[in-house]
């Protein structure tokens, strides 16, 4: 090979560089420039957004909020002086329910529903629940519905009105002072109910609330039993079950397929607000 060509072939390497070396001289410069019109024009854009914003004239007044349709069904409810036994078939909602609580099979239940991400509504004895404050708290935290038991669970058409308020009242406060959150449901204890029960648990924004399907856990039938009972649950019901007032683990037992057979039935669970909101009930006198 020729010195020459050795030389051309050394000049066509360094002007290919230069080629290359401008080639990329020109992409850095290019990608500054429009690093710089970007920067730019982000600068521009904030810097114009509160000159464009104050433009805007503002209604005076905020839009109106969306009514709570909780709060409007407690209403309708409490109006009718009637009580809640069930929900309509909409959506395919079944609510579970859980009475006589807080107690110590309680934590096993709300462990069981966690675990299975299943909603369900306690109704709770007030004079149970200093005992398991911190439950009672993270219970709400954690999405499910605390109601009002009474305080003492006595059959409320049996007690003079004063004693009736007394009972809802003072578990009312006391779940709300706990939990931060308005009790807008009472279950009155043995089904006991009367049009003067109604209208004093009305009087305290308190909608009475029954079920649809019993299980009658709180007999301990056995874990098949309480299952089949719960399942013969159709759209919009809600099932009675026990997680305080006695030995309790048979309920606990039944709820893994309680809920898995529910669910593949079609059904979604849902708390006694959730249900009250989507699936508006009928009302029971
Ligand atoms: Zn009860």
């Amino acid at each position: 090979m020729s010195e020459g060509a050795e030389l051309s072939l050394s000049e066509t390497r360094d002007s290919g560089w230069h080629r290359y070396r401008w080639r990329i001289l020109a992409i850095g410069f290019a990608v500054v420039v429009s690093g710089l019109l970007t920067g730019g024009l982000m600068l521009g854009g904030s810097t114009r957004t509160p000159h464009a914003a104050a433009a805007v004239v503002r209604p005076p007044l905020a839009p109106p909020q969306p009514l709570d349709p909780v709060a409007l069904e407690v209403r309708r409810a409490i109006a009718a002086n009637a009580a809640v036994r069930q929900g309509s078939a909409k959506g395919r909602l079944v609510a579970l329910t859980f009475d006589d609580g807080p107690g110590p099979y309680t934590a096993a239940v709300v462990t069981e529903l966690r675990r299975l991400k299943a909603p369900a509504t306690f109704f709770e004895v007030g004079e149970m629940i200093p005992a398991y404050r911190t439950l009672v708290a993270n219970m709400s935290r954690w999405g499910f519905a605390i109601a009002d038991h009474t305080w003492s669970h006595p059959q409320l058409t049996g007690l003079p009105s004063a004693k009736v308020t007394n009972q809802l009242i003072w578990t009312q406060h006391l779940i709300t002072k706990i939990t931060g959150k308005p009790v807008q449901f009472m279950r009155p204890p043995y089904g006991a109910l009367s049009p003067r029960v109604r209208t004093l648990a009305g009087r305290q924004g308190l909608v009475t609330t029954l079920w649809s399907i019993d299980t009658a856990d709180w007999t301990r039938p056995g874990v098949a039993t309480i299952v089949a009972r719960a399942l013969a649950a159709r759209a919009g019901e809600i099932i009675l079950l026990h997680d305080g007032g006695g030995i309790r683990s048979q309920t606990v037992a039944a709820i893994p397929t309680i809920v898995r057979r529910l669910r593949a039935r079609g059904f979604h669970l849902v708390t006694l607000p959730q249900l009250l909101a989507l699936a508006p009930p009928r009302f029971h006198r």
